[in-house]
């Protein structure tokens, strides 16, 4: 049974239950569930005040900081719903996607933003009319150089979020409630596939997978959430945001993803839990003075959003103690559908060597299709498609692609994948990765897997180019652990050891750094249009 019917109810609760908790831990800031509340109240009544209604949607466009927190629970309490935008987007994809969503504000940390957001207004392609700007050094931060960049305050054309949480301090916001089906939050996909849709995450959905996150990882307010996604994407979001206002325990947040500064999070801290992409681990490894130590406060570390290669996860256990559990799921899927419960170790596919992405969670039912929709038996290859409490209803303003993407309400991935006698699911990998070699079906992913196997590989990306004699044939790309020395020839002599010959790859680059998502997934299609 799910305990709130929506997001705002959740968060209510917490406050009701626990005021006094730590809500944020943001360098050396600290806010409450108390303050949290009194701060989106203001923001809500100033937003208000400003001529946002019922049903409107509030851009959000701000960092890892408590701002973020502050502005998507206002939106809620304001009657509306949050458009959360990857901070990194510039003035063109700022538009479309405010232009898009409909939103007629917008929340920005004036470091980045403020240039921005003006630009956006000024262009008069969006319907946005307020924009309320704040710093990162607003939350008491002093002059910390972690907090990036820290530009003079300038604040021109756009309101002030300090200003006006002082000037409506105390005023309550007055809003029907949100009921289970409307829109909580917009979370726009990142566009690896095409032009970003907005999922429509709503009160139910997020709810739903916020507790499932609780009671499959035990969570109690004696945990401690340590975010390394951005909030904006949907592993941040429900994982980081909604989880520890749930639960309700501490968010210890880092404006960004830097390894040095999250270490430093992790040592003044003390952080249980934390889930995020792969390549975070593999980059948080890497830190210089790194030791088990730091790592000991943790009960739980999970990875979510990308495959876990499994010489990657031995090598983060070897460093710090920790075995990576891999978990799955999509923006479409409100975060996770699969997960390899906590102190379960992932089989491994003998045939690929690939770690399973564990077990569905519940409420949730997972197909395995052929190409004619039909369900194939198990152990066979197919399209992941899944159905459950946490799957969107579509996307916002897009009835085709949500008839597309969930037929009847079920979810089609995109992934292909099996699921083995035991009930243990495993990702292939994306179907529109796949590599044709003259007819033969070559899949990134295991390729990858081997490379990683390799002493002297930090991180790998494997994708078809043209080739004229096989259609398409495999390429790697390859950044090497610091000080590592292997060559090309090396990495290619290693997998054409281990795997089959239409399968190795015939041409490695190394290159000093992979393309990524804000979430640190890393760009194939970015490598292969190169
Ligand atoms: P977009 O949909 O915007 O093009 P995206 O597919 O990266 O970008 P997300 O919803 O963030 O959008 O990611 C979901 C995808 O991430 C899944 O479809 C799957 O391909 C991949 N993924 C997630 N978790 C795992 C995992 N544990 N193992 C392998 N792949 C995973």
């Amino acid at each position: 049974e799910v305990e709130h019917g929506t997001a705002l109810e959740m968060f209510r609760a917490s406050v009701a239950r626990a005021p006094g908790t730590t809500a944020i831990r943001y360098f050396d800031a600290e806010l409450t569930l108390a303050d949290v509340d009194s701060a989106s109240d203001a923001l809500a009544v100033a937003l208000q005040d400003g001529g946002f209604r019922s049903g409107d949607r509030l851009g959000v466009y701000v960092q890892n900081d408590p701002a973020f927190v502050i502005a998507v629970v206002a939106a809620w309490k304001a009657g509306g719903a949050a458009v959360v935008i990857n901070p990194m987007n510039k003035a063109r994809e700022l538009t479309y996607l405010l232009a898009d969503s409909g939103a007629t504000a917008l929340v920005c940390l004036d470091e980045l933003h403020e240039s921005v957001a003006a630009e956006v207004l000024a262009s008069g392609a969006t319907r946005v009319l307020t924009v309320i700007t704040c710093s990162a050094r607003d939350w008491q931060t002093r002059d910390d150089p972690r907090v990036l960049p820290q530009r003079e305050v300038r604040r021109g054309g756009t309101l002030d979020l300090l200003e006006l949480l002082d000037r409506c301090a105390g005023r309550t916001p007055v809003a029907d409630p949100p009921s289970p089906d409307d829109v909580a939050v917009l979370t726009y996909t990142s566009g690896t596939t095409g032009e970003p849709k907005g999922a429509m995450n709503t009160h139910a959905v997020i709810a739903f997978n916020a507790q499932a996150f609780r009671d499959w990882m035990g969570m109690t307010p004696d945990d401690s959430v340590l975010a390394v996604a951005p909030l904006f994407h949907i592993t941040g979001l429900v994982g980081h945001f909604a989880l520890a206002l749930l639960v309700p325990c501490p968010l210890v947040l880092t404006h960004r993803f830097q390894p040095e500064v999250v270490l430093d999070a992790i040592r003044e801290h003390r952080p249980t839990f934390t889930v995020g992409a792969i390549t975070a681990f593999i980059a948080l490894s890497g830190v210089e003075g790194l030791t088990a130590e730091d790592f000991r406060s943790f009960r739980l570390v999970y990875s979510g959003g990308a495959p876990v290669p499994p010489a990657v996860n031995q090598q983060f256990l070897e460093r710090t103690g920790h075995y990576i559990h891999n978990a799955y799921g999509l923006t479409e899927s409100t975060s996770i559908t699969h997960l390899v419960p906590p102190g379960a170790r992932a089989p491994v596919d003998p045939t690929s060597g690939a770690l399973s992405i564990g077990l569905p969670i519940f409420g949730t039912s997972v197909r395995i299709l052929d190409d004619s929709g039909e369900e194939v038996p198990v152990g066979e290859v197919g399209e992941i498609a899944i159905a459950g409490r946490q799957v969107v209803p579509g996307y916002w303003g897009k009835p085709e692609a949500t008839a597309a993407a969930l037929p009847g309400g079920e979810l089609r991935t995109g992934d292909v994948g099996f699921m083995d006698a035991d009930g243990w699911f495993y990702v292939v990998d994306r179907k529109k990765d796949m590599i044709n070699a003259a007819g033969y079906k070559v899949w990134p992913r295991e390729v990858e897997d081997v490379l990683y196997d390799h002493p002297a590989v930090l991180e790998a990306a494997v994708v078809g180019v043209p080739d004229p004699y096989r259609g398409e044939t495999v390429k790697a790309f390859v950044v090497l652990k610091p000080g590592a020395a292997a060559t090309e020839e090396d990495l290619v002599d290693h997998c054409k050891a281990r795997l089959a010959a239409y399968k190795y790859p015939r041409q490695v680059q190394l290159v000093p750094e992979l393309p990524k998502t804000p979430t640190g997934k890393i760009l194939r299609r970015q490598l292969r249009d190169q």
